[in-house]
């Protein structure tokens, strides 16, 4: 059974149903609608289920905070502003990120449906956790699906040392004959919440990731969280193309801060804090109306096959492609549990006793 990253004693796995009732108990106790509530416990366990800790229910606690703080509006009026056939420019009101993707890929679904193309600017939403999830609503409904969102300034350009971008995540999904393509991915070399695993487990982060306030490259996730800025995806300089990361961390503000006439990059605020202001971008893709759909799973699938029996490179096992070490597992999780690292395990702990929900039980140990 495959399993990404490495789970040993310090983890206990809570089966997957067990976490989403308490997500949703949690929420709910907070003044979160039932249907809302599924939907951000859906999100935030499907990361985990694929194996990204970093937007799992570790951030249970951020969007708790948010609520509690006032920053996101329990009930918000998701509304339409402009429409034609083929888009809609969506107010998302302040209200979960989640809530308000969801709502916002449903109707570029929709509109895909009836005019082949469905393009969902969205602005005033919150963080929506991983991209990936919006993209593969598509992917299940037969389509292509894209979701992009900008996030508070973490990122150094090229040649700066200002936090300044988003890690701004892009992700595309596309169907195959079997599991979806899905490539889910920061802007910046790692997203922020994998240098909050990292100050949890208390190692040094990896070099390159990262610099400290004055522009020096640092192992010490301490100093990336004091004044320090993560590096746009290529890493630092232009070398290995840190400039052409932070040019799509760009394109994801131009498409959904900009375009939605939202705001973008430094602008963009905490969830906890009013007027976070997170802007997203939705986009399906009706296959149908460019290929047959057959014909297109038929390619995407022999793509990847071939792709897959390449020469390999001698330093590597084999060549994965995007979203199947997710997919692998999630398989392995939903039926053995989700690891969850103990000092989460208080956390989420912590928060149902603050809101009045039965604590989250010791499940078996992750190794
Ligand atoms: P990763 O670096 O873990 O993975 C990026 C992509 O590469 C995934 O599609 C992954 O597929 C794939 N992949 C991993 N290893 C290989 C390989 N050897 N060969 C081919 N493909 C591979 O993602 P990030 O750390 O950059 O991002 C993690 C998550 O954080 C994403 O879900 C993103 O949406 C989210 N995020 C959200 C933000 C927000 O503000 N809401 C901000 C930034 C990030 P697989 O999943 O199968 O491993």
């Amino acid at each position: 059974m495959f399993e990404k990253g490495y789970i040993d004693e310090s983890y206990v796995r809570v089966p997957r149903e067990e976490l989403f009732s308490f997500v949703v108990k949690v929420l709910m106790k907070l003044g979160v609608s039932e249907k809302d509530a599924e939907i951000v416990a859906d999100n935030l366990i499907m990361a985990d289920l694929r194996g990204i800790e970093s937007h799992g229910v570790q951030r249970l606690k951020r969007y708790v905070d948010g609520i509690l703080s006032g920053g996101i509006n329990l009930r918000p009026n998701i509304r339409v502003l402009r429409e034609g056939s083929s888009y809609a420019l969506i107010d998302g009101d302040e209200g979960l990120g989640q809530v308000v993707g969801y709502k916002a890929m449903k109707l570029a679904i929709e509109k895909a449906k009836r005019s082949g193309i469905g393009v969902i600017a969205v602005k005033n939403s919150n963080h929506y956790g991983i991209a990936g999830y919006y993209a593969l609503m598509a992917a299940n409904e037969g389509m292509i699906g894209i979701s992009m969102t900008n996030s508070r300034p973490l990122v150094a350009p090229t040649g700066g040392v200002e936090r300044f971008l988003g890690t701004n995540p892009i992700a595309l999904a596309a169907p195959t004959r079997e599991k979806p393509f899905l490539l889910d991915m920061a802007t910046s070399v790692v997203p922020i919440g994998k240098l909050e695993v990292y100050r949890r487990k208390g190692k040094p982060i990896p070099e390159g990731w990262a610099i400290d306030s004055e522009g020096n490259i640092t192992t010490d996730v301490e100093k990336v969280f004091n004044g320090g800025a993560l590096l746009p995806l290529g890493g630092f300089g232009e070398l290995f193309g840190g400039h052409k990361g932070y040019g799509l961390s760009m394109m994801v503000d131009i498409l959904t801060g900009v375009l939605s006439g939202g705001t973008w990059s430094r602008h963009v605020k905490n969830t906890s804090e009013r007027h976070s202001e997170v802007d997203h971008f939705f986009m399906a893709i009706d296959i149908g109306a460019f290929t047959p759909p057959e014909e297109f799973r038929e390619s995407m699938s022999r793509m990847i096959e071939e792709l897959k029996s390449s020469k390999g490179h001698r330093d590597f096992e084999k060549i994965w492609v995007h979203g199947e070490k997710g997919f692998l597992t999630m398989e392995t999780r939903l039926k053995i549990g989700i690891p969850i690292y103990r000092k989460v395990l208080e956390e989420l702990n912590g928060i149902a006793e603050m809101v009045g929900v039965e604590k989250l039980k010791e499940g078996e140990e992750g190794a």
